[in-house]
């Protein structure tokens, strides 16, 4: 995609989570992907005169295909390039979306909320101790909330937590420096394994090349309650925290 000029888009249904603009096809004709970039769930197409922002929802998958090929019924849009290939948008629940951002990526009101991205050396231990100062929200919410941190759902909540032994209900302002420093390796780690594993999500989630995410095998607290802690045998508790389901050792967690 990086490198190729756009040629045009077809939009079959802009019913997505939001919807797609109307003059999305004649913005984009000419345009020139530059680069491509994440920030949070987003995906940024870098172009001359703005950026083409995809979000993939639940379900959503974009591939490259042969313009030719005849769309099925969840196939909503088609980017085609110059030459004979599209970018295609293949959403079933339409939770994802297709925007157009005419100007700096980072002001917009999408974007411009997001906490720094887990690996960037700015989120450390000292900022995200100085940002939870006052914050008397749990510690697994607080790193759960993406003012704070992007990228860490409730699955890796949970097993962040437990890799660093910190109890989830713990206040966010009870955790000290050195706490949030192994907090950060602990995250870290758990992003690295599951991202080398392919990612676990939805049962019907395929990747690019239409392989599933298996991450789901190696949990140590997600799911498991009632059974029994991989590290010390304490059987693993489940409750709920802001709506979501909290696993815990409460043992190794404290
Ligand atoms: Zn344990």
């Amino acid at each position: 995609v990086v490198g190729r000029r756009i040629r045009e888009v077809v939009v079959r249904n802009p019913n997505l989570r939001w919807p797609v603009p109307v003059d999305l096809a004649r913005t984009l004709r000419g345009e020139e992907v530059h680069a491509i970039r994440r920030r949070g769930k987003y995906l940024l197409f870098d172009c001359r005169e703005g950026h083409l922002l995809v979000h993939l929802g639940m379900s959503g998958r974009l591939t490259m295909i042969p313009e030719s090929l005849p769309p099925l019924k969840h196939d909503h849009v088609d980017v085609r390039f110059e030459g004979d290939r599209a970018m295609r948008l293949t959403d079933p629940r339409r939770f994802g979306a297709m925007l157009w951002l005419s100007g700096p990526a980072e002001a917009h009101p999408l974007l411009c909320g997001l906490g720094p991205e887990p690996f960037d050396p700015e989120c450390n231990a000292d900022s995200l101790w100085r940002a939870c100062r006052r914050r008397k929200a749990a510690i697994k919410v607080a790193l759960m909330d993406n003012h704070l941190v992007v990228g860490i759902g409730n699955i890796y909540a949970n097993e962040s937590l437990f890799r660093a032994g910190i109890r989830p209900t713990t206040p966010a302002f009870r955790i000290s420096r050195g706490r949030w420093a192994r907090l950060v390796d602990a995250f870290r780690a758990t992003l690295r394994d599951a991202i080398e594993k392919g990612g676990s999500t939805l049962r019907d989630y395929v990747d690019s090349r239409g392989e599933p995410g298996y991450f789901q095998l190696d949990y140590n607290v997600y799911g498991r309650s009632g059974l029994p802690c991989r590290q010390c045998g304490s059987v693993i508790r489940e409750m709920r925290q802001g709506g979501r389901a909290t696993y815990y050792c409460p043992s190794c967690q404290r």
